[in-house]
């Protein structure tokens, strides 16, 4: 499917720009435009595959292109104040030849966290195209503050936004990295994943001889309203020709049995795995199952069983099934999207530690107030200047 992507803050930057590098690699053409947006000028001026004419500096009358520390209310004032100079970009996308909007942004910061949901609202007013939130929750050791945020703009983007895709750092951090390299790690998954997703969609029917081509249609449909995350499972497999070629000449024939219980055992390795934001499966109001792999490998009754399995483990009637073709690769995978969860502990624990840390900082603005004021009492014997 075409998306407009928008990256907003420095990490929602930096994402979509791995995109932009991702969409060129795969060469399925998922990223229609990119555009970054932030209140901090050097992080406009790292990027490296956003145009220049496409990254927008907001907050320059109040921050001076210093960015907003980590304050998310100031983040969404300054882009309600120049959502003209973010418009002035979007004006440049050809609308008719996009399926939705995408807005990326790390919810822990200032800009992004408080910019994302202000431009999500100011879309959904103006397009008739879905606006759609990809939101990276902070890791538990960056602090009670970035906790905050993080809950505060969760609460205010999922309502925003017609689904919000949610990434949590927290659960793919490895020990032993540094902070930078652990972010290009971290930007290689998420981009990997959420690209084969939106690549997927972006396949013709004609392009390749595939059973069942996932459609954009079905992506949107899954993606219908609530919070979505994200498996994937993949292995390695022989598509040379010259493999082929022997696998044909020993069996007689391509092991299609074999091809169908590979896929279905990745579908159950993406959704049982790693997924980008933790929850319980069964929590799932919507899914959608996307094999991938050299056409030769993907079969109709590898995606009706692994859709099937879902439909058993999540108890809907509402998972989709379809294939990504990626001809010359030597992988296959399953991704498996599952949207409308509800059952997520992580976003609890999330909002109960924001719940403790605004408690904490509200008792101690209170107590720094009071003991300034008793530092500069002198009991009436002196008169303030005015
Ligand atoms: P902003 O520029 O004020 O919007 O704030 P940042 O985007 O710098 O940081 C917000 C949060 O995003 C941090 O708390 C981190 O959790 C996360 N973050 C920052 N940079 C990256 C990155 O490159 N990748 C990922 N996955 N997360 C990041």
């Amino acid at each position: 499917m075409k998306l407009a992507l928008i990256g907003f803050g420095q990490a929602g930057g930096k994402i979509v720009d791995e995109f932009l590098a991702y969409d060129e690699r795969v060469g399925d053409g998922f990223v229609q435009t990119a555009i970054a947006v932030n209140s901090a000028t050097t992080d406009l001026h790292g990027l490296e595959h956003i145009p220049q004419d496409n990254r927008v500096l907001i907050g320059q009358a109040r921050v001076k292109g210093h960015g907003v520390g980590a304050d998310n209310e100031l983040g969404a004032e300054v882009t309600e104040e120049d959502i003209d100079e973010v418009q002035g970009a979007i004006d440049k996308i050809p609308i008719h030849e996009i399926d939705a909007f995408l807005i990326v942004a790390g919810m822990g910061g200032g800009t992004g966290s408080g910019g994302a949901p202000v431009l999500a609202t100011h879309l959904k007013r103006i397009y008739t195209q879905p606006v759609y939130g990809l939101g990276i929750l902070p890791a538990t050791d960056e602090g009670g503050i970035y906790t905050l945020n993080a809950a505060r703009s969760f609460q205010t983007f999922v309502r925003e936004v017609d689904n919000l895709l949610v990434f949590d750092n927290d659960v793919w951090r490895s020990a032993g990295e540094t902070v930078a390299s652990g972010y290009d790690r971290i930007n290689q998954e998420i981009v990997e994943r959420f690209g084969l997703l939106f690549a997927a969609g972006e396949v013709n029917q004609g392009d390749h001889v595939a059973e069942s081509v996932v459609d954009s249609s079905e992506i949107i449909n899954t993606l219908d309203d609530g919070v979505s995350t994200i498996g994937y499972a993949r292995e390695t497999v022989d598509s040379s020709s010259d493999g082929l070629l022997s696998t044909f000449r020993d069996t007689d024939e391509f092991d299609e049995g074999a091809a169908t219980n590979r896929m279905t055992s990745l579908v159950r390795k993406a959704a049982l795995g790693r997924l980008t934001l933790p929850c319980d499966v069964a929590s799932a109001d919507r899914g959608l199952v996307v094999t991938t792999g050299p056409p030769e490998h993907l079969n109709r009754k590898g995606v009706e069983r692994g859709r099937q399995w879902l439909e058993d483990e999540t108890g809907s009637m509402e998972i989709r099934g379809g294939d990504y073709p990626i001809p010359d690769s030597n992988e296959v995978g399953a991704i498996v999207l599952l949207s409308g969860v509800t059952d997520v502990p992580r976003v609890n624990q999330l909002q109960q530690v924001a719940i403790e840390t605004q408690d904490r900082t509200n008792a101690l603005q209170a107590k720094a107030d009071e003991d300034l004021a008793s530092l500069v009492d002198t009991g009436g014997e002196l008169d303030a200047l005015f």
